[in-house]
């Protein structure tokens, strides 16, 4: 196990532990919490969930469900009632609800710096500078006067990112060329920006390979590591992971100790996972930063000793960490959705299946449309990282939406 270096207990900190039987809280009630939410009630738990829609993913498995927006203080206290913690599955809250929690006198985890710092590009960039870590060159610009100046700065290719409300490569633009700046600003998608709205403008990296760390962060601060995990997008979406990495042992060790001193740093009690760019170098970067559970941890499901949520329930009730070993080789392969908004029938679950390596898990979401995250397949047990790969992806073929 990969108890990184204990540190001392916080003077704040409430040492005794969250037991089985208490309800933990959620924010957010999409596939994440679902998943946090079967690992809790394994434990014994009970779970409430905060989500606007009665019918989310994590529906079936609340104790309680709180029909409210992710930024209704009224809907986070009325959450927080009988909660002996409270978690969040999405940076999209507002950080008012964990302010609001807190002073009701319920710990919310990993914590409202956690979630200040990574749920803003802007803050989340000047956080990591902060500690010394690289991101790819960026800027902050206002209007299309600056993004012309950033452009000549930085150099062709940029991504244009909306600090807020961004994700599976929603609210970014990526410009290649001058004469595709005019107008750029506009092609952004996201919540309504007014005016003068500071957005991040940054170089695109001609990375080797995309990795993610995902640390756990104990309330006594003992750390464990996941391994890392190697990440292919299609075009801002996570389409697979593959854990280990199978990279070096010194770019697997620089990944783990960037995730510990980020998770530090944020002084989060629970999991952080850092989306980082291997740099043809062999150096790393930094892309984005998540307080929580994560996509690309969903093959420690089945490939690892302790699950990511297992241990995100763990972090957050004060209880000792798993070991995060990997049992093998693991694949995971996102089932997304395709065509036009409709109700969401799978099949093919069958034929998948026929291969006894391949996990299959949908999230039970009512609706389907394009590029949608419906579910994912692990496959756990091959003999190499390829071979799990391509069972994946053999599997995932054999799906479609009716
Ligand atoms: P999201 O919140 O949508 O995940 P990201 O900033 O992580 O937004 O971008 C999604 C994906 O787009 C990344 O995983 C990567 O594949 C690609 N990407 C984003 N920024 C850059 C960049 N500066 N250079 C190269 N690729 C990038
Ligand atoms: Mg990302």
């Amino acid at each position: 196990m990969t108890a990184l270096h204990p540190a001392p207990m916080s003077p704040t900190a409430d040492p005794a532990p969250i037991l089985p039987g208490a309800t933990i809280g959620i924010l957010g009630g999409g596939q994440l919490g679902r998943m946090l939410g079967f690992a809790a009630r394994e434990m014994g738990y009970r779970v409430a969930i905060l989500d606007p829609d009665p019918d989310c993913p994590a529906a079936a498995i609340a104790d309680r469900l709180v029909p409210a927006a992710y930024d209704s203080v009224e809907g986070a206290i009325a959450l927080a009632r009988g909660c002996a913690v409270v978690t969040y599955e999405l940076e999209h809250v507002d950080a008012a609800l964990v302010d609001a929690v807190e002073a009701a006198g319920v710990p919310v985890r990993p914590g409202g710096h956690a979630l200040r710092m990574t749920q803003d590009r802007l803050a989340e960039r000047r956080f990591v500078a902060s500690l010394g870590i690289a991101t790819a060159p960026w800027r902050e610009v206002v209007d299309e006067a600056g993004l012309h100046a950033a452009a000549a700065d930085l150099g062709l290719p940029i991504r244009v990112k909306a600090p807020m409300g961004g994700y599976d490569g929603r609210s970014q633009v990526r410009v290649a060329a001058a004469d595709k700046i005019p107008g750029a600003l506009a092609r952004l998608a996201g919540p309504p920006r007014p005016p003068g709205t500071p957005l991040l403008v940054e170089r695109e990296l001609d990375f080797a390979a995309e990795l993610s760390v995902i640390t756990a962060r104990a309330l006594d601060g003992a750390l464990a590591a996941f391994p890392v995990a190697r990440n292919r997008h299609d075009a801002g979406i996570l389409v697979e992971s593959v854990a280990p990495a199978m990279v070096e042992v010194a770019v697997e060790a620089a990944a783990r100790a960037l995730g510990a001193r980020i998770a530090e740093a944020l002084g989060a009690v629970g999991l952080v996972t850092a989306e980082l760019f291997l740099l043809r170098d062999g150096s790393l970067a930094v892309n984005e930063l998540a307080p929580r559970v994560h996509n690309s941890g969903h093959w420690t499901v089945e490939g690892a000793r302790t699950s990511q949520f297992e241990q995100h329930v763990r972090a957050i009730c004060g209880l000792p960490l798993g070991d995060p070993a990997a049992h093998g080789p693991t694949a995971m392969v996102n089932l997304l959705g395709t065509g036009a908004l409709r109700e969401a029938c799978l099949e093919g679950a069958a034929a998948a299946l026929a291969d006894p390596l391949v996990h299959l898990h949908v999230y039970d979401k009512r609706r389907v449309f394009e590029r949608r995250k419906m579910g994912h397949i692990t496959v756990a047990g091959a003999t190499d990282a390829d071979e799990a790969r391509a069972r994946g992806h053999a599997a995932l073929a054999k799906l479609r939406w009716a």
